[in-house]
């Protein structure tokens, strides 16, 4: 499992795709689960990671171009794939 930052709140979690311990939020969009893909410790070094903790601790949330949109789309779509990934997801879905 990934280290992670939540694009929400800033604080760090493991795991790109699950809620977050802090704030509570659940990735679900495209756009919000590539955000959340992108600041893992697999494409991010640890201080990389803080320093984006940091600004959105801050108020300021990370946009997604459409570039990096379409760059990380084919990742996205891998890791939905996976077995592991897949139940990550489902199974950390809160109930509504
Ligand atoms: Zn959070």
């Amino acid at each position: 499992m990934n280290r992670a930052v939540c694009y929400f709140c800033g604080e760090m979690k493991v795991g790109a795709f699950v809620q977050c311990p802090n704030c509570g939020l659940y990735p679900e969009e495209d756009d919000h689960l590539i955000l959340s893909l992108i600041m893992t410790d697999r494409y991010l070094d640890k201080t990389k990671m803080e320093a984006i903790g940091k600004d959105i601790k801050e108020g300021h949330f990370p946009t997604l171009t459409e570039e990096t949109r379409q760059q990380f789309l084919p990742h996205l779509e891998e890791f939905k794939r996976r077995p592991v990934a897949k139940r990550d997801i489902v199974t950390n879905k809160p109930k509504k």
